[in-house]
């Protein structure tokens, strides 16, 4: 593993969703998470197996399930949280549940992306 002070230029670069290559790239071609199938700066592909963008998934729902947990021990000492009914509570847990999963999603598959690239860089396959 290669590490040192490129670490938070790769995850800052990741939050911006470009090409963990060039940096310069775009990631994905729509919205939430459509992925283009290479950089169109550099041409790094940015599928190297299928079903690769399963981790971008799984980090999407661990941090999901961290912040609405997280929430959730929050509203517990809020007064009154306990005097919803329970049908509105379950729609405001699926409704935040969701937009954090979109919210998310573009960050964590570019992390994956990027994280990958830094522990295992390959290269791009017409250099230009
Ligand atoms: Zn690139």
């Amino acid at each position: 593993m290669r590490g040192g002070p490129n670490f938070y230029k790769l995850l800052l670069n990741a939050l911006h969703c470009r090409c963990p290559n060039c940096r310069q790239g775009r990631v994905f071609r729509g919205w939430p998470n459509r992925v283009l199938p290479r950089c169109p700066h550099c041409g790094l592909s940015y599928f190297r197996e299928s079903g690769y963008y399963l981790g971008g998934m799984i980090i999407t729902y661990i941090l999901t399930a961290f912040i609405v947990l997280g929430v959730y021990v929050a509203s517990l000492a809020l007064p009154g949280a306990g005097s919803f009914s329970e049908n509105l509570a379950f729609a405001f847990w699926a409704c935040l549940a969701i937009s954090l999963t979109l919210l998310l999603m573009r960050p964590a598959y570019s992390l994956w992306l990027s994280l990958d690239f830094w522990m295992d860089p390959w290269q791009p396959d017409e250099p230009k």
